[in-house]
């Protein structure tokens, strides 16, 4: 792989323009972390939580999931929620047959049985169902109950660019399951009234895992959800959110969009739905984000390695 990009930047360097040569750039840079270590590099596992329902988790655990694919990052979506939205939303219908995370974390099955491909190109799927409810339940007396599904991910890690979880409304063994397996946690919040209720048990809840069950889980950012610019509570919402957590909040932010809402429906994330939406742009804009948050860690780490630090 090495091999092959140091050929192609010196065969044209002109040839695609700036695009080409920071795309150029970027892989070498993974390609340069994978060579040190002499290993693959292991997708970034990202949370989508908040304990607050109906914030738009799984909205942008879709989204945000189809289109990394879209931009050739080969990504899976878990369905952690046992209201199994994420699983409609990306077009499964409802099959009692189909094996679920339930057969990973509590049965202890392969992921060979239980990974499904989806309709778009790049993502597969992890999908949920009802019984998952039970499976909060029964985790409780299960040894080493928070490390189930970091133990069923294990050997995922190689296979994909991005991991996303979408976390059910509630700080539940469930969600800690996905806390403790994930390098970070995407916490959508609404621009409404009371936005920020619930987040700072949330943030006490991340610190705690930090403390204990996972000292490397990142903040992935802050993202703000259903903005209405014609509102002022909206924007003000927005303001406070960004003056309150600073650059922990991404720049791209998702509108409030009908077309979002209705996607689902037709079993469909929005870049397949509707791609001149402006709920399209807000997703596309923050995988982007995403790629490039993740293509700046690669290239910090490697900096560090190669200073020996
Ligand atoms: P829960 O806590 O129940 O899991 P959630 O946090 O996953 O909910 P979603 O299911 O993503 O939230 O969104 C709640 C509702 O709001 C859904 O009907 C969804 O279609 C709608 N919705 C989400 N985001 C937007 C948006 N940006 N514009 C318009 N509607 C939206
Ligand atoms: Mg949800």
């Amino acid at each position: 792989m090495f091999h092959v990009e140091q050929r192609e930047s010196t065969e044209n360097p002109q040839r695609g323009g700036l695009f080409h040569v920071k795309q150029l750039a970027s892989i070498t840079q993974l390609c340069y972390v994978s060579f040190y270590f002499g290993e693959r590099v292991l997708a970034r596992v990202i949370a989508v939580a908040n304990q607050k329902g109906g914030v738009g988790k799984t909205t942008t655990a879709v989204n945000l999931a189809a289109c990394l694919a879209a931009a050739e990052q080969p990504t899976l979506l878990i369905d952690c929620d046992s209201q199994a939205n994420a699983t409609a939303a990306i077009g499964f219908p409802k099959d009692p047959s189909r094996r679920t995370v339930y057969h990973a974390l509590i049965m202890g099955e392969a992921f060979e049985r239980i990974v499904q491909k989806s309709q778009v190109e790049g993502l597969d799927v992890v999908p949920a169902d009802k019984n998952l409810a039970g499976a909060a339940v029964e985790l409780v007396t299960a040894e080493e109950r928070e490390y189930k599904l970091q133990t069923f991910l294990q050997p995922l890690r190689e296979r994909y660019k991005f991991v996303v979880l979408d976390c059910p409304p509630a700080l539940d063994l469930l969600t800690l399951n996905a806390l403790v397996s994930a390098d970070s946690v995407l916490v959508p919040i609404q621009c409404e009234y009371l936005a920020l209720e619930g987040v700072s048990e949330l943030l006490d809840t991340l610190m705690r895992i930090r403390r204990t069950l996972n000292p490397s889980l990142e903040i992935e950012g802050i993202l703000l959800t259903m903005y209405d610019e014609r509102t002022t509570l909206s924007r003000q919402v927005a303001t406070d959110l960004r003056s309150f957590f600073g650059t922990q909040v991404f720049q791209s932010l998702i509108p409030r969009n009908v077309r979002l809402a209705e996607a689902p429906s037709f079993g469909k994330p929005i870049i397949f739905y509707d791609i001149h939406s402006k709920g399209a742009e807000g997703y596309t804009q923050l995988a982007q984000e995403v790629i490039a948050n993740a293509e700046k860690r690669v290239g910090a780490g490697a900096r560090s390695a190669h200073s020996g630090a």
